[in-house]
């Protein structure tokens, strides 16, 4: 698998001007969408503390649908 330069590859396909992040492709500044990924604890079925993790992940919004707000679970 090719090493990826970020986490988001959105970002790698933007200019970055000051805080915020153009999209290359169409002029778009970059939001960032909250998401939130619940923690799960390995071997017990859906069972959690009701802790969350909270994930921003930045998308353009012309190009792309809004990321699900509700994220995969997290297993420990
Ligand atoms: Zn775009």
């Amino acid at each position: 698998m090719a090493e990826s330069k970020s986490a988001y590859p959105i970002l790698d396909e933007s200019d970055q001007n000051g805080e915020e992040f153009i999209h290359r492709t169409c002029g778009m500044t970059i939001l960032g969408k909250r998401v939130t990924h619940p923690i799960w604890y390995k071997g017990m079925t859906a069972a959690g503390g009701g802790e969350v993790q909270i994930e921003i992940v930045p998308f353009c919004p012309k190009c792309e649908p809004a990321p699900n707000p509700h994220g995969d679970p997290i297993y420990i």
